[in-house]
C-alpha cells in the first residue's frame, strides 16, 4: 500500500548543506502497522513530512496505492495525519470537528451525520458529539482528534509521536485504543514514537533509523531478538 523508494532529502546548499535522509527503502504492505524509531535528529519526521507531501524528497519515489505521489499537493493523496498537538477547531462541537474534511469535500449532510456517528461509537466518543473541545479531557481530545483523521477514511494513516504528551496513564490508554482502531479499520499505517513499549506493542514491523540510515527493518521479535548491530541492540535494550 505504500512503497517508499531510495529516498533522499538534504536541506541546506554549499558547505551548509545535510544529508538527512540517504536512500531510505521501505515497503509497507496493506494494512501493515509500521512503527519507526532513533533518536531525536535522526529524519522520522522528515520521513513522515516526505509521505504526507509536507517537503518534497531530494530524490527517490513514494507510491500509495499505485501511483508515484511526488509532486501531488497533500490534500490529494489520500493520507490523514496525527500529531502530538492536535489542533481541535475550538469554536466548533466535537461533531462539526470530526465532520470538517468532510463537508470541505461538499459530503451531504446525511452522509456527513451517518459517518461522525460511526467514527464516534468507533471512538466511544458518542457522548460527548455536542461538546467543544474546552469541555474535554486530553485524551478525549485526542480522540476527536483520531476521529476527525478517521472519518475521511484514507489510505494510510501518519502518526508522528501521538501520544508523548499524555500522562503515562493515559497513554496506556490511548496505545489500546489505538491497536484497536487499526485492528477494526485496516487502515495501514505508519507510527513515529520514542517509546520502546507502543514500538513492540503495536508494530507488526519497527524501522529502526539512525543518523538518516535505514539500520534494521524487522517484526518486534526480530528486532528484539535477532538485532543487526550493536546500535539497535542498545536501543531496543535501553531505557528511553
Ligand atoms: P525528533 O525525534 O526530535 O522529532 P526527528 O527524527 O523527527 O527528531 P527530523 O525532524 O526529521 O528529526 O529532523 C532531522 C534533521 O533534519 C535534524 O537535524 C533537523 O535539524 C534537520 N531539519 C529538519 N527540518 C529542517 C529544515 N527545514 N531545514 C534544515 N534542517 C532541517
Ligand atoms: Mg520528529
Amino acid at each position: 500500500a505504500l512503497k517508499i523508494s531510495g529516498i533522499r532529502k538534504t536541506f541546506g546548499h554549499g558547505d551548509k548543506m545535510v544529508e538527512v535522509l540517504k536512500r531510505i527503502d521501505i515497503d509497507v504492505a496493506p494494512g501493515e502497522f509500521l512503527i519507526l524509531v532513533g533518536p531525536s535528529g535522526c529524519g522520522k519526521s522528515t520521513l513522515l513530512n516526505i509521505i504526507a507531501g509536507l517537503e518534497e524528497p531530494t530524490e527517490g519515489a513514494i507510491r500509495i496505492g499505485d501511483r508515484n505521489v511526488v509532486g501531488v499537493a497533500p490534500a490529494q493523496r489520500d493520507i490523514a495525519m496525527v500529531f502530538q498537538s492536535y489542533a481541535l477547531y475550538p469554536t466548533m462541537s466535537v461533531a462539526e470537528n470530526i465532520g470538517f474534511a468532510l463537508e470541505m469535500r461538499k459530503v451531504p449532510k446525511a452522509d456527513r451525520d451517518k459517518r461522525i456517528n460511526e467514527v464516534a461509537s468507533m471512538l466511544q466518543i458518542t457522548h460527548l458529539l455536542d461538546r467543544r473541545p474546552a469541555q474535554l479531557s486530553g485524551g478525549q481530545r485526542q480522540r476527536v482528534a483520531m476521529g476527525r483523521a478517521l472519518a475521511r477514511q484514507p489510505q494510510l494513516f501518519l502518526f508522528d509521536e501521538p501520544l508523548s504528551n499524555l500522562d503515562a496513564k493515559l497513554r496506556v490508554e490511548m496505545r489500546a485504543e489505538i491497536k484497536r482502531l487499526h485492528q477494526v479499520s485496516g487502515i495501514t499505517s505508519v507510527y513515529v514514537t520514542h517509546d520502546q513499549i507502543e514500538a513492540m506493542t503495536l508494530g507488526s514491523r519497527i524501522a529502526v533509523m539512525k543518523d538518516g540510515v535505514l539500520q534494521q527493518l524487522g517484526t518486534p521479535d526480530d528486532i528484539y531478538s535477532r538485532p543487526a548491530n550493536t546500535y539497535v541492540a542498545g536501543f531496543i535494550g535501553s531505557p528511553t
